[in-house]
């Protein structure tokens, strides 16, 4: 698994057991005491000081498996106890979905890497067509969502999928989610390492086990073995990410990045990690979040929190010194990426010469019937690979360069396009009111509709212009992370409950990483979306510098610029002035999200509620 035997390539092997006492040795360690109890439990603080803490301590997410078989499918949706239904069902990917009162479920399916075989896509297909009306989609974290599940057809629908290998263990809750890989890993041409092997064995390690079941929050891991970062390392709780130094292959590994409604990039330890020491470093940095990170509240409780207040500094001397036992190597950062998001769609050549090819799935929707679809294609052109994306598209392997067109023409057939508009390609939605309870606007009708509105109104637009749609601001599509981000709330305009997105233009990563800037008064109604983004880009179009792509426009423009550019694109009747009545404060809006019941949300909702009955 080694490509460097644990050995760094400037001290020429690990430190000895000597050396590395006497550095532990150095000075004793301070461990950061904030002012106020943050219910961290290396403190002392094991009294839970929220329900879903409380619930945890009653007991452990993962034990409500044996009930959800043999007791909750058996008798039904109103034996459920309530803490089981709204807590420990997400330990297991299940979501109660909206509406509420139709008792049905969101069940969410692990992918690790986004590696799949052609049999598990059937399986995933049979499941979609028996027991979730055909629905599937591809989430931005690799996974697959089922909806319209009912709680009698759960221990079938798991076991269609466990006969394949497939399990929605921690695919939600305080736990380990699905690890991040690169889609191409093991055939991408210019990877450093095939990071398959570490994906797997990281998310095994930190999966199924009471020692880690019981984390404060979430929690996101990202390992990727090419030069691209295309797990988001920057934006998960760990990335890693290989690059080589004089000549061996290891891993830079950053922590504490994160989105919601306070984004955060993660930050390298400053460590040269070897393959072989990524799963021990990785469970110590588990092992520091579960017993430091802040259980007081539900929206300071990631990873991000604990080591903004710490720092990376102090962070990396508390992991080595308590958990690890030993000094990491230090080491520089890795290159940053000049493809500041490869999609991997379109048609592009393996390492051995066959090639692979990437789609979209418009806003990460797709059904059992292209599911199964796309497996056949797999099996009959490849050799019954595929992968999922970290942005709601597919991709097949294996397909030698005579068989392409073949190939590319069959997936058209199903309604996929290898070659497709920038706008088919780039735009990306959550779950959003549909299913979603969180959510307060519709996501992804919206973007169906941007995308085919786009296409017809600027059919020769072919600049990349990522757009990312989300119902609430809990940013599941990675609003702060796209050029042109859009995030739902609702006003009441005349009286009258209504769907507008706040704009925020010019988030990037890659060279030069930043978030999305918001568009400060620029809140534009929904219906007005397609007319708002065909303007905005037409402007862009006028004033961009040769070779300017719209990523580097935006970021080219000062903050007075951008914001004038942001609001001269609006056309007549879309702008929604700021201070229009919203279901909840400016400020409620800044400390919502975590995915956590905030007065700001409850607030949304009802306003929502309210659209609604009208
Ligand atoms: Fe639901 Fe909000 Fe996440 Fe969209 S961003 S899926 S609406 S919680």
């Amino acid at each position: 698994m080694s490509e460097t035997n644990g050995q760094h390539p400037e001290a020429g092997g690990t430190l000895a057991e000597s050396e590395e006492d006497s550095l532990l040795q150095d000075s004793p360690l301070e461990i950061p005491r904030p002012k106020r109890a943050q219910g961290q439990w290396a403190l002392g603080y094991m009294e839970p000081l929220t329900p879903q803490e409380a619930n945890k301590r009653n007991q452990d997410g993962l034990d409500v498996f044996e009930r959800i078989i043999h007791q909750y499918a058996k008798e039904g949706w109103d034996s459920i106890d309530p803490a089981d239904l709204s807590g420990r069902f997400r330990w297991y990917g299940l979501y109660t979905q909206r509406p509420e009162e139709d008792k049905m479920f969101m069940m969410r399916i692990r992918i690790p890497g986004g590696q799949l075989t052609a049999e598990q896509l059937d399986a995933c297909a049979e499941l979609a067509r028996r027991w979730g009306e055909g629905v599937i989609d591809v989430t931005d974290r690799q996974n697959f969502q089922f909806h319209n599940l009912h709680i009698e057809d759960i221990p079938e629908a798991w076991a269609t999928i466990s006969a394949v290998g497939l399990s929605t263990l921690q695919t939600c809750g305080d736990v380990t989610r699905n690890v991040l890989g690169c889609p191409t890993a093991g055939v991408d041409a210019a990877e450093y390492i095939d990071a398959t092997p570490y994906v797997l064995a990281v998310g095994h390690r930190l999966t199924g086990t009471k020692e880690f079941s019981n984390l404060p929050r979430k929690y996101k891991i990202s390992i990727t073995g090419c030069a691209d970062r295309c797990g988001h390392e920057d934006v998960n709780d760990i990335g890693a990410v290989a690059h080589r130094v004089d000549g061996r292959v290891g891993f830079d590994v950053l922590v504490g990045g994160g989105l919601s409604t306070t984004p955060h990039m993660a930050q390298s330890l400053g460590a040269f990690v070897a393959p072989d020491e990524l799963v021990e470093l990785c469970v110590a940095i588990t092992t520091c979040f579960r017993d430091y990170g802040y259980r007081r509240t539900r929206n300071r409780a990631r990873l991000k929190f604990l080591v903004a207040d710490w720092g990376v500094e102090k962070f990396r001397e508390v992991v080595e010194k308590k958990y690890l036992n030993r000094r990491l190597v230090d080491g520089p950062p890795a290159p940053e990426t000049h493809a500041s998001h490869r999609d991997h769609a379109g048609i592009h050549r393996q390492a051995d010469s066959n090639m692979y090819v990437g789609f979209p799935l418009v806003a990460g929707r797709t059904d059992a019937d292209q599911m199964s679809g796309i497996a056949a294609i797999s099996r009959r052109y490849g050799k019954g690979r595929v992968r999922t994306t970290t942005q709601q598209k597919m991709v097949i392997l294996d397909i030698p360069e005579a068989k392409v067109e073949a190939a590319v023409g069959e997936l058209a057939a199903l309604g996929l396009q290898v070659r497709s508009s920038s706008f088919r390609r780039s735009t990306m939605a959550c779950t959003g009111i549909e299913f979603c309870k969180l959510a307060v606007t519709e996501t992804k009708g919206r973007a169906a509709t941007i995308v085919d509105e786009l296409e017809k109104r600027l059919p020769d637009f072919d600049d990349y212009c990522r757009i990312n749609i989300n119902g609430c601001p809990n940013a599941c599509a990675r609003f702060q992370i796209a050029d042109m981000g859009f995030m739902g709330s609702i006003v009441t305009i005349a009286g009258v409950p209504t769907e507008v997105f706040q704009v925020y233009l010019g988030g990037h990563l890659g060279e030069e990483r930043h978030f999305a800037r918001i568009a400060k008064g620029a809140r534009v109604r929904a219906e007005k979306m397609p007319d708002y983004i065909e303007a905005l880009l037409r402007l862009y179009l006028q004033r961009r510098l040769p070779e300017q792509d719209f990523s580097h426009f935006l970021n080219a423009l000062d903050e007075e610029s951008l914001q004038a550019f942001a609001r001269e694109a609006m056309p007549p009747g879309a702008l929604v002035e700021a201070g229009t009545s919203e279901g909840g404060s400016a400020h409620a809006v800044r400390d919502a999200g975590e995915h956590d019941d905030t007065a700001y949300a409850r607030a949304q909702r009802a306003a929502r509620a309210k659209a609604e009955q009208k």
